[in-house]
């Protein structure tokens, strides 16, 4: 492998574990669903209980507080 190809993948990982654990799970749904998360993260209606249990039920396999984190901006994600 080159020194290009193993930088990309040092990059690539380095990136995915500076996000939270709701932002790593993000990273691995669809681009469809990465849009959905991001309308009911920011849907004012519904709350971060409901939305835990909404990305729960999704595969999320993160809690209450993880999510509300996450949320809020309260989290490691940039
Ligand atoms: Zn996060």
């Amino acid at each position: 492998m080159s020194l290009h190809d193993l930088y990309a993948e040092v990059k690539a990982v380095t990136a995915i574990t500076k996000l939270c654990i709701v932002g790593q799970w993000s990273e691995s749904l669809e681009e469809n669903d990465k849009a959905t998360l991001k309308v009911a993260m920011d849907d004012s209606e519904l709350s971060s209980k409901d939305l835990f249990l909404l990305l729960r039920r999704a595969g999320g396999e993160f809690g209450l507080t993880a999510v509300r984190e996450h949320r809020r901006g309260d989290c490691v994600c940039l």
